[in-house]
């Protein structure tokens, strides 16, 4: 196994926010990056060597930009995997199709977690209103209906809560096909970020607890207060879902914590994820020097926590009334500023983040809302 030293090219496919910080962390270490979406001007495309945009159909296009690079990475995994086998016919693509393959689809991922004997909330696959009747019953109330792909961030989600709004929640799907899931009464919401190497070599972020608003990521904590108990279990599954689905590179584990105290898992990222951005100013190695590192077959590095941190995300809906303040979060000086270079400020868009450090996760969480919170106190209009 011959490690791709700096000097050579990474590929991403895709080109937002997570691409454009794997891109910063590689071009620190001397690689080049050449970046593949529909999109140009991408967050990612404005730090790396190349971008080339073109749709994931174009399977010339991908040949050519696979043929360009040393090894294939994703930001995002919703690439379709005829470019993915394209992409793979000609370099090295890490992770492999097949762990796209099982976690863009929250079924097949669904059915993986079960399989493999991973606590989930229970769920059933829905394609007729008659299937969700059934589901209903099986799985119980409140529930929750998601599309089977293609969901982020929330999109494509309706909570039932009686057998009546079971029709309504079966239009929202629009003819796609459904995943009913229980839903948890959690106590709160963690995650895990871990790497697994081309060796196999495992390293983790520790446990990370996550307030979410309007199903997206607002707020993340590192490290989570959890119970020592909890903390190493977290890790365990985490460490044995990579393990069962043969990641190289950075995937999250996405945990509900009920109010029993139990562990189930709610969702797999198989790469960088926005409950891991804190590493890049808090950890000895990011999340996103740890997919590179991991991608082009080179030992991992320390994952050891510097400071207790705290991440806040900065959506769209912040430049509602103009540009935000941004000489006021410069004004604490123990918080980092993250923009995306993205123009266009839509309602909960991911346009950036702030990182705050502290003495306790407690406090990095107050500086972080408050310099969030000091962006929008004297509008720059
Ligand atoms: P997802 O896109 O499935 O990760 O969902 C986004 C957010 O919606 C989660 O982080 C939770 O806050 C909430 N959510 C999703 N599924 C459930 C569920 N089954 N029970 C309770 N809350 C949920």
């Amino acid at each position: 196994m011959k490690a791709i030293l700096p000097g050579s090219t990474v590929g991403v496919l895709g080109s937002g926010q997570l691409g454009r910080m794997f891109a910063i962390a590689a071009r620190r270490m001397g690689y080049r990056v050449h970046t593949f979406s529909p999109d140009a001007d991408t967050p990612t495309g404005q730090v790396a060597d190349k971008e080339y945009d073109h749709e994931y159909e174009d399977l010339d296009a991908v040949r050519e930009f696979a043929r360009s690079v040393s090894v294939v990475t994703f930001e995002f995994e919703n690439v379709p995997s005829a470019a993915v086998e394209a992409a793979a016919q000609l370099a090295h693509v890490r992770p492999s199709g097949s762990v796209l393959h099982t976690t863009q689809h929250r079924l097949r991922e669904k059915t993986f977690l079960q399989t493999h004997g991973f606590p989930c909330a229970p769920f059933r696959h829905v394609r007729t209103l008659e299937d969700l009747t059934g589901a209903l019953e099986a799985v119980g109330l409140p529930a929750v209906l998601k599309t089977a792909g293609f969901g982020y961030d929330g999109k494509g989600q309706t909570r039932i809560n009686s057998n009546e709004e079971a029709p309504a929640a079966f239009g929202a799907l629009r003819g796609q096909e459904g995943v009913l899931e229980a839903f948890v009464d959690f106590e709160r919401e963690v995650s895990v970020v871990a790497a697994r190497g081309l060796d196999g070599e495992f390293k983790h972020y520790g446990v990370v607890e996550n307030t979410h608003s309007r199903h997206i990521l607002d707020l993340s904590v590192a490290p989570a207060y959890v119970e020592e108990r909890t903390a190493r279990e977290a890790v365990r599954i985490a460490r044995a879902v990579l393990e069962e689905l043969d990641v190289v590179g950075v995937t999250c584990v996405e945990f509900f914590l009920t109010r029993e105290g139990r562990l189930l898992v709610n969702e797999l990222a198989p790469r960088p994820h926005n409950s891991g951005h804190f590493t890049f100013d808090a950890n000895v190695t990011s999340q996103f020097e740890q997919q590179l590192r991991a991608v082009c077959g080179l030992p991992l590095g320390s994952t050891e926590l510097l400071s207790p941190a705290a991440m806040a995300n900065l959506l769209g809906d912040l430049w509602a009334e103009g540009e935000p303040d941004w000489r006021a979060a410069a004004a604490f000086p123990n918080v980092k500023l993250h923009l995306y270079g993205k123009t266009e400020a839509r309602k909960g868009r991911k346009m950036g983040h702030l990182t705050a450090l502290a003495a306790t996760p407690e406090e990095a969480a107050r500086a972080a809302l408050a310099a969030r919170a000091a962006l929008m106190r004297s509008p720059v209009l």
